[in-house]
């Protein structure tokens, strides 16, 4: 009897509010659709999702085949082993002139675990989040997720896609608990310049209730305002209120290892750390080996990838810009260029939006991109170019001859 009543009751709160209110990675659902068009024979040129198309380099993998045989395959300390703590340390000594104790470190399971502790050690119902607009998209979802508030300030095209002072300035309400810097941006390419920095940190000194993100995670793809600046190199008196979040996903290509880790204030560093020993019990034992490896192994690999993606930008946004109807800006690093499309919409051939134009493109050309409003900003795509030459140079070409197509 008990079972009848409970299967007639209608259940009409299947699911949390929280995960209603958020949406997939829309990242991860466009490349993984081009892998099932892949796998049904189409000659798919997949220029939709963010991470390196290099294998991890072999020293590194050997420090994880050294861990599996040396028998380190159990649970971690949950803020991460001691040794790659202190290697992260050394790392921010070494490239970010910036000095951390033990307990103001904290590694996970990507700069994806990094953010989403930060936001629940962080947020309460109702705090805002400063999100920097086009941003990369999961920002928002995640600060939903813990309750927050993504509130947006938008930078187009005509400002390199940086937001300004004064913009910062009026999206501040006595609700902000938070904003989020990613310089060099993804999907934009852009990065802040150290005066640029240095403008934004005296807005926040002004207000000194609010917490800093800086996810750094392109740092090292970073050709022009070289050396890379983050918030707290441009304005040392935000120190204590910055938590720089970074990984080793991008840098040495290794997205599939899952390292990521932040530095910062102790206090907010062990609510994280709480959070974590909830969420999961430790970051994977081996993987932290090779980020370890990584961290304190040689360099050169990341000049080398770095090198290839500025190559592979110079290529791809030169094509870009000779085509009537796009606006490409050179990008000032990572491996994303962020075009606006807004004069080859075609609402007689029915591509009235980005997210019709990107269709067009997988239809048409067989290439996929990310559609710019899946980062808050429509009417652009992000195309990434962790994708061989040859490969690049025939995307061009395909974009070249269904672009002329849709004639002027
Ligand atoms: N931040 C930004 C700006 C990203 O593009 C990504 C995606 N790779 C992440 C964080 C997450 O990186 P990870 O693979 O280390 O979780
Ligand atoms: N961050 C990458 C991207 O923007 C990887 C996918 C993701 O985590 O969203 O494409």
């Amino acid at each position: 009897m008990a079972i009848t009543k409970s299967l007639s009751t209608p259940n009409t709160r299947l699911l949390a509010d929280r995960v209603e209110r958020i949406k997939p990675s829309p990242t991860i659902a466009t490349a993984a659709r081009a892998e099932e068009l892949q796998a049904a024979g189409k000659k798919i040129i997949n220029l939709s999702i963010g991470e390196p198309d290099f294998d991890t380099p072999a020293p590194i993998k050997e420090f994880a085949i050294k861990a599996v045989h040396d028998g380190h395959t159990k649970y971690t300390a949950v803020d991460g082993m001691k040794s790659l703590k202190q290697a992260v340390i050394n790392k921010y000594i070494r490239e970010n002139r910036l000095k951390y104790e033990l307990n103001q470190i904290l590694i996970s399971c990507g700069a994806k675990h990094s953010l989403y502790n930060l936001f629940s050690a962080l947020l309460n119902p109702g705090d805002e989040v400063i999100i920097p607009a086009p941003y990369w998209v999961s920002y928002p979802d995640m600060v939903m997720l813990a309750d927050g508030i993504p509130v947006f300030v938008t930078a187009g095209i005509d400002q390199h896609f940086k937001i300004t002072p004064a913009q910062l300035e009026a999206a501040i309400t006595n609700k902000t608990r938070l904003v989020i810097f990613n310089s060099p941006s993804n999907p934009s390419g852009m990065a802040y310049t150290e005066n640029e920095l240095k403008a934004l940190g005296e807005v926040l000194l002004r207000h000194p209730a609010i917490w800093i993100a800086t996810d750094d995670i392109y740092e090292h793809h970073l050709w022009n305002h070289r050396p890379f600046t983050n918030i707290v190199n441009a304005c040392p008196e935000l120190y204590d209120r910055t938590l720089v979040v970074n990984s080793v996903s991008k840098t040495y290509a290794m997205t599939g290892w899952r390292i990521g880790y932040t530095a910062g204030p102790a206090k907010i560093i062990g609510a994280m750390k709480k959070a974590q020993s909830q969420n999961t019990s430790s970051p994977c034992s081996i993987s932290q080996y090779a980020a370890l490896g990584a961290l304190e192994g040689e360099q050169a690999c990341v000049a080398e990838m770095t090198k290839a993606y500025k190559e592979r930008h110079d290529f791809i946004v030169g094509e870009l810009q000779k085509i009537p109807g796009i606006k490409c800006l050179p990008s000032d690093g990572t491996f994303y260029t962020f075009p606006s499309i807004e004069g080859l919409l075609r609402p007689d051939k029915g591509i009235t939006n980005d997210v019709e134009f990107a269709e067009y493109l997988l239809n048409e050309a067989e290439i996929a991109v990310i559609a710019g409003s899946a980062f808050g900003m429509p009417n652009h795509i992000r195309i990434c170019y962790t994708t061989a030459m040859e490969k690049l140079v025939d995307a061009a070409e395909r974009i070249h001859k269904v672009v002329a197509k849709l004639g002027s």
